[in-house]
């Protein structure tokens, strides 16, 4: 039999004969769509940092048709799989390769400054992945919020969510979740890849995105925990101001948030998708200041 260096993972040939052969099926609850257009994982490796001098973390393997290409490419990959049917799969599949770890385990309950102590001494880390879609959210803002010791976050989302994340303040499709990303990192979106790429093709269109994370994030907020929740309690009703939106969820007077705009030169019908990241800072700093001092 030939090995997997010799045969092509990405040919869909391949993949399904292997898939077959293991009687693997796929986990909807789990977003396997599996990359099947053999020109996507090596542009992720190419854009992701994957290089000399870098170690990656990859979350969801599949098959191991992006790992093969992290791990040509950079020192070491340690990659996190939780479903345990596919470490048969991925024994056979990346046999070649003695610069992968794999572990069988949810990317959320694994401690990832610990395993960055462990294995990855000496190098640079940066993460890639195409990402489950059903919980994108909350892994790339764990990715963040935890300052993990990272260059850059770059994976596949569904086109809606990359278009989300790296929305720019004060624009259309902007959420809290783009003003916590642009707080951490410097985001893009790289390339679009379109639905038929993945068996089994989702009903959506896909992008690549990259998060190159600050090596500060900004110095002058006086309270990051107040700050993100009044982020989240701005956008929590997209309709309203946020002088109502802020008042309702964080229980504050409305007469001290127009206040507060007021100090800022900023309109008191003003919604939370025509602020930028500045004036969300300022009018959390004030906020804080004045609930200190009641
Ligand atoms: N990297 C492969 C590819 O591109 O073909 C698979 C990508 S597929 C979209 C997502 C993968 O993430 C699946 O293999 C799935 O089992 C795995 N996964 C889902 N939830 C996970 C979690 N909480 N932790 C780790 N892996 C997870």
């Amino acid at each position: 039999m030939k090995t997997m260096g010799e045969q092509k993972l990405s040919n869909i040939k391949t993949i399904k004969e292997i898939l077959e052969r293991h009687g693997f099926t796929f986990s909807k609850s789990l977003g396997q769509n599996f990359l099947v257009n053999p020109g996507v994982c090596p542009k992720i490796a190419e854009m992701g940092n994957a290089q000399k001098g870098f170690g990656i973390i990859e979350i969801g393997t599949g098959i191991g048709v992006l790992t093969c290409e992290l791990a040509k490419r950079a020192e070491k990959v340690v990659a996190i799989e939780i479903d345990q049917r596919l470490m048969p799969v991925l024994e056979e599949t990346l046999s070649d390769f003695d610069n992968i770890k794999v572990i069988n385990n949810d990317v959320l309950k694994v401690d990832l400054h610990q395993l960055i102590q462990d294995e990855f001494k000496g190098l640079d880390v940066a993460v890639c992945a195409n990402l489950p879609y059903y919980i994108t959210s909350p892994i790339v803002m764990s990715l963040l919020e935890s300052r993990l010791p990272i260059k850059s976050i770059t994976v596949m989302v569904q086109k809606e969510a990359a278009q989300r994340l790296c929305a720019l303040p004060a624009s259309r499709d902007v959420g809290a979740v783009s003003i916590a990303v642009r707080y951490f990192c410097d985001p893009k979106i790289l390339f679009n890849v379109s639905r038929g790429s993945f068996m089994p093709a989702p009903n959506v269109d896909s992008a690549v995105i990259r998060l190159d994370v600050r090596e500060q994030t900004p110095q002058n907020v006086l309270d990051e925990h107040f700050f993100f929740n009044m982020v989240r309690a701005s956008f929590s009703q997209r309709r309203k101001t946020i002088v109502n939106s802020i008042s309702s969820v964080m229980k504050l007077p409305k007469s001290d948030i127009i206040n507060c705009l007021e100090q800022l030169s900023i309109s008191p019908t003003v919604r939370a998708e025509q602020l930028t990241l500045d004036e969300f800072i300022e009018l959390s700093n004030l906020l804080f200041t004045n609930k200190q001092a009641r």
